[in-house]
This record gives structure tokens, C-alpha cells and sequence, in this order.
């Protein structure tokens, strides 16, 4: 390799990939340069801290995993409470328990036993039986949970969060959402999961400390200056903006968070309430202090509203259709005419990855390129 530039590895984007990524090649001590657009770090699990409470700008964020590797590698930076996500749910006047069980079973249909719920759920579900592979979202949640469930609990909301119709959607999406017959409102199946004591932010400065950082700065508006710098790029935005959309644009569902902060105690005694209903604009409420079991005197409450990405917001979540993966299957390819070049993390791979996901990704390409066993 030639001796010129004076970093190994140019980062783009600080979120968890890019922050995990840095994290290991200076451990093999490898120079990296990070830069980031925002005016950050952390990309998407950054939390503003309002009144002492840690405030999740970019909506509500649970570490969750069944990854040992990954959970340990987190604890070594910092120390997790014991917070379980138990969510609302909100519809037409009325609150159930997620994720599907047996509290939102009988909050639903009165009844009270695992069998009394699975012969009503028979009867939901009957005529769906057939679906052998179920081809949308829609059809998946119909053979899963029936009609009562889907009509109360899925079709408002999804339409309203994905901006399109159930039938337009994949089927893996609802599958997230776990479905049991205990009394158990643990919305993750995961055998870890937590909240970093003192915030997000925490994990974040641990994985970046002693290692530089430039915020502020879009890597495509100066892109042949920062390839200059660098041996390799780790590049972790939007892989269609970085081919400057030669095969197309890909989708991205657009969100718009409005926090309150409120001068009272609690607002509604739990970290985050869906609301179901499509005449209800918003998708959930989220209540930061009770992520860590706050006691400060007023609150902060946060409404996620989803809407259309725009160039002036953050593409959130990638819409995973066969259009788009068709799309994102060309810019893939062509990635790999590229050795010196990696695409990583929910926006660079174009998948709906949770924290872990992302921290695992930069992990494995770590171990690929930097000799980790
Ligand atoms: P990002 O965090 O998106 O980081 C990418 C970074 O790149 C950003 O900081 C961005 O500013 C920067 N960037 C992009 N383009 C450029 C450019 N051209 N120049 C410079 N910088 C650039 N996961 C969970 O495990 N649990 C949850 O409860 C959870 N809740 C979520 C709730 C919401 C509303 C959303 C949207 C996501 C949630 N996630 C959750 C997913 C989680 O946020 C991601 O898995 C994780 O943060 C992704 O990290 P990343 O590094 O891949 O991407
Ligand atoms: N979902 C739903 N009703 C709910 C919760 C989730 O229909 O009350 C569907 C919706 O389509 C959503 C998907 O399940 O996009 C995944 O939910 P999850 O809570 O994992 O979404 P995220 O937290 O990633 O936005």
C-alpha cells in the first residue's frame, strides 16, 4: 500500500456501524477519520439530554439481542439497566398490551386461558389457513393473527407508518412483532436487553474516543478531497446517493419527531404508547424518562409522525419491496467493483437492522478486513 495518505480508513457516518467499525481498526492500530453531516455523533441512537432526562431525538431506541458476542462487546463501554419494552396500544379509546399475548387477547375477547385464546384465534384465522407462503404483509398478518388483531392493530397503523397499502408491503415486517400465548408483554424475544445507565450517548464516546472526528460535513459535497486522505472508504449513508442515483432512487420512509417537554411528572406511565388508528397522525408517544426509570419532577414526550423522506430530513427506514430490491441489488454489484470501498450499516446495506444488526455488520467486516478471529 502506498505510504501517501495519512489515514488507513475515512468513515462516513458515526452511527453504530461506522463507530463500531473505527472502534476495532484502531484496536489493530489502523488511523481512522470519521466524518458525519450532522452536527453529532451517534447517527440515529443520539439523545439530547433536556431537564436531566436523555431525551431519544431520533426516536425510541431499546438495545436488544441474542447475540453473546454483541452483547459483551457493548457492556465492555458501558453498563445496561434492566429496562424490558413493554408497550400500549392505543385504539379507539382503549389500551391493550403488546406485543400479541395473552393480556391483549383477553383485553380483546374476555377470554382468560392459552386454549380458550388459540380456539378463538382458529376462528380468526380459519380461512387464511390455505396461505401457504404469504406474499404481503397483509396476508401474513391474517394467517398469523386473524382479523379481529389485524383490523385493531396492524392495518391503520402500518398503512399510516409505511405511507402505502398492507398489500404493498413485505411479509417479514410484521414478523418483527412477536406473537405468544403467555402473559408476557416483553415486546423482544432477545435473551439481552437494556438501556446504557446514563444514555446512548455513552456507548457512542466510548467507541469514538481518541479516534478523529469532523462533523458538520457531507462526504458528497467533497468527495475526491476525502478519498484523497484516505486507504479505504467504510461508507455507511445512502448507497444510492453515493452512485448519485444511476439505477434509480430507492425509497426511504421519512419520520418527524416533535418533543414536549411537559411540567409534570408523568404523562403516561410508560415509555411508549402506539396509537393504532389511522385519524390519529402520529404513530407512538414515547415517554424518555421512563426508559431509565426517571423520577425527575417534569417530562419530556416525544410524537413520531412518519411522512415522505425529503432531502432536508433522514431517510429512516429502508422500504424493503421487490422494486427496491431490485434497485439496491444493482448498486450492490457494482459495490463490488469497487476493493477499496464498503458499504455498511441500515442505509449503506439497505436493510431494516436493528442496533445489534448494525453493531454485527461492523463486526464481521472488521474480522474480514483487519485479521479478528
Ligand atoms: P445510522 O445511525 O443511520 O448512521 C449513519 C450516519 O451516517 C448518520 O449519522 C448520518 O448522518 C451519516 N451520513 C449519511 N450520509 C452521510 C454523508 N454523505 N456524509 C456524512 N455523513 C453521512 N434499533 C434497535 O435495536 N432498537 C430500537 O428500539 C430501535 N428503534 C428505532 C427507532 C427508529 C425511529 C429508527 C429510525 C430506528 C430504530 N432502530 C432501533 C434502528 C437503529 O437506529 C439502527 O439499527 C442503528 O442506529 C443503525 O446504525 P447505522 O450506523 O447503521 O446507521
Ligand atoms: N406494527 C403494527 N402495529 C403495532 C406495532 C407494529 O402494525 O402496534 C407493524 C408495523 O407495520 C411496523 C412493524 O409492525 O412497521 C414493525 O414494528 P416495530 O415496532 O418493530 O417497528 P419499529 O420500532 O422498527 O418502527
Amino acid at each position: 500500500m502506498p505510504k501517501s495518505k495519512p489515514y488507513d480508513y475515512l468513515i462516513v457516518g458515526t452511527g453504530l456501524f461506522g463507530s463500531v467499525f473505527a472502534y476495532l481498526a484502531k484496536q489493530k492500530g489502523k488511523k481512522c477519520l470519521l466524518v458525519d453531516k450532522r452536527s453529532h455523533t451517534g447517527g440515529n441512537i443520539y439523545c439530547e439530554n433536556i431537564n436531566s432526562i436523555n431525551v431519544h431525538k431520533y426516536g425510541a431506541h431499546i438495545f436488544h439481542t441474542s447475540n453473546k458476542e454483541v452483547w459483551h462487546f457493548v457492556n465492555s463501554f458501558v453498563e445496561f439497566n434492566n429496562y424490558i419494552n413493554s408497550p400500549l396500544a392505543y385504539y379507539k379509546g382503549k389500551l391493550y398490551n403488546l406485543p400479541f399475548n395473552m393480556n391483549t387477547f383477553n383485553r380483546l375477547w374476555g377470554v382468560n386461558t392459552p386454549a380458550e385464546a388459540k380456539q378463538k384465534l382458529e376462528e380468526q384465522r380459519g380461512k387464511y389457513a390455505t396461505i401457504k407462503e404469504p406474499a404481503n404483509l397483509e396476508e401474513q398478518a391474517l394467517k398469523l393473527c386473524g382479523e379481529d388483531i389485524y383490523y385493531t392493530f396492524i392495518k391503520e397503523y402500518t398503512e399510516k407508518q409505511w405511507g402505502r397499502s398492507a398489500i404493498e408491503l413485505p411479509a417479514f415486517i410484521i414478523r418483527r412483532v412477536p406473537f405468544r400465548f403467555t402473559y408476557n408483554n416483553n415486546y423482544f424475544n432477545d435473551i439481552y436487553q437494556g438501556i446504557p445507565i446514563g444514555g446512548f450517548n455513552r456507548l457512542t464516546e466510548g467507541l469514538l474516543e481518541d479516534i478523529e472526528v469532523r462533523l458538520n460535513t457531507n462526504y458528497l459535497d467533497n468527495k475526491e478531497y476525502f478519498d484523497s486522505l484516505a486507504h479505504k472508504t467504510i461508507f455507511t449513508g445512502c448507497i444510492d446517493e453515493y452512485f448519485g442515483l444511476e439505477y434509480g432512487k430507492l425509497e426511504y420512509r421519512g419520520l418527524h419527531f416533535e418533543h414536549e417537554q411537559i411540567d409534570i411528572e408523568d404523562f403516561q406511565g410508560n415509555a411508549v404508547v402506539n396509537y393504532n388508528e389511522r385519524s390519529v397522525p402520529y404513530t407512538r408517544i414515547i415517554e424518555h424518562k421512563h426508559f431509565e426509570f426517571g423520577t425527575q419532577p417534569t417530562t419530556v414526550v416525544t410524537r413520531e409522525y412518519p411522512g415522505e423522506y425529503a432531502k432536508n430530513n433522514e431517510p429512516y427506514y429502508p422500504v424493503n419491496d421487490n422494486r427496491n430490491t431490485v434497485i439496491y441489488n444493482k448498486y450492490k454489484e457494482k459495490a463490488l467493483q469497487y476493493p477499496h470501498l464498503y458499504f455498511g450499516g441500515r442505509l449503506g446495506q439497505y436493510a431494516y437492522f436493528d442496533m445489534d444488526d448494525s453493531v454485527e455488520q461492523a463486526m464481521l467486516l472488521a474480522k474480514k478486513e483487519l485479521d479478528y478471529e
